[in-house]
């Protein structure tokens, strides 16, 4: 198999973590440089404070980015512009800042993922829910995360919410009358859908999404537990991202 050079940002971090033994440990794939911006990073491999920095020195093939939102989004575009393939963790993009890596991906022809959820299991729930909502026109997604998460609500809340957009008739939910006595009761809306954002140490990466009809609900419920969950999906995405000429968002779209 083609060796696949790879260079990670935020290493330290409790993702970045992941994936460094993850590539350490992929034959196929060499680790040749990480960047974090305070350079404390402990590795056998360059250290690099800024992306710029790093990209006029290293050729990788491929950049995994698991920092924030604003550096994330800065060093997608960054890598674009330097002929690397981002391969992105990172949540809380605007659908403006991924129209823009879009169009700029298809511009250099280069591929780059961009995935709110890693873990296959989350995949199917979203694909199990997006398969419900064509029966079930009343859904409230709840999501669950640690609480050192910084947007709210998750990727894969939102992600979750526009797949089921394509195949449910908007609705707007609840009583016509309602009234939050506490704003924010009800939660975020979207086509007149719910999502609320449950925020606790102890958690990972948890989501529910409920349907309800006459009689009967139907929960769909993914749960991940460590994050070693999100490799597999970080490890095709970096194999896939090789052979794509497009921006791709969700490890959905990736997989058979
Ligand atoms: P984390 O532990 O806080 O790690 C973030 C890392 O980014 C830290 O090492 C942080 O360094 C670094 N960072 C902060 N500012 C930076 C900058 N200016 N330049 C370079 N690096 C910077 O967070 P996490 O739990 O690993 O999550 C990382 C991202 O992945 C989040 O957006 C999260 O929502 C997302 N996530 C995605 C999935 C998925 O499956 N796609 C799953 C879980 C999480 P400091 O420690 O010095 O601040």
């Amino acid at each position: 198999m083609e060796q696949i050079k790879v260079t990670i940002a935020g290493p330290r971090g409790r993702m970045g973590k992941e994936a460094v033994e993850l590539v350490l440990n992929t034959p196929h794939f060499s680790l040749i440089s990480v960047i974090d911006h305070r350079g404390e990073a402990e590795l056998n491999v360059p250290v690099y404070k800024d992306i710029n920095e790093c990209f006029n020195v290293e050729t990788p093939d491929v950049l995994i980015d698991l920092t924030t939102p604003e550096v994330g989004y800065l060093h997608t575009k960054t890598a674009l512009e330097y002929g690397v393939r981002p391969v992105v963790g990172t949540t809380g993009f605007s659908s403006d800042e991924l129209n823009e890596l879009k169009e700029l991906a298809e511009s250099k022809s280069l591929g780059c993922i961009i995935a709110p959820n890693f873990a296959i299991g989350a995949v199917m729930m979203m694909k199990f829910a997006q398969m419900a909502a064509k029966y079930f026109g009343d859904v409230e997604i709840i999501e669950l995360h640690h609480d050192q998460k910084l947007d709210a609500p998750s990727g894969t809340a939102v992600k979750t919410a526009e797949m089921i957009k394509e195949v449910r008739e908007t609705k707007k939910q609840g009583h016509p009358n309602e009234k939050e006595t506490i704003p924010g009761a009800r939660g975020a809306e979207m086509d007149g859908m719910h999502i609320h954002s449950v925020r606790l140490p102890g958690l990972i990466a948890h989501q529910q999404v409920m349907f309800g009809a006459e009689g009967q609900t139907l929960t769909i419920r993914h749960d991940s537990y460590n994050r070693t969950s999100f490799m597999s999906g970080v490890k095709v995405s970096v194999e896939t991202v090789m052979n794509l000429d497009t921006l791709v968002y969700g490890l959905e779209n990736i997989l058979e």
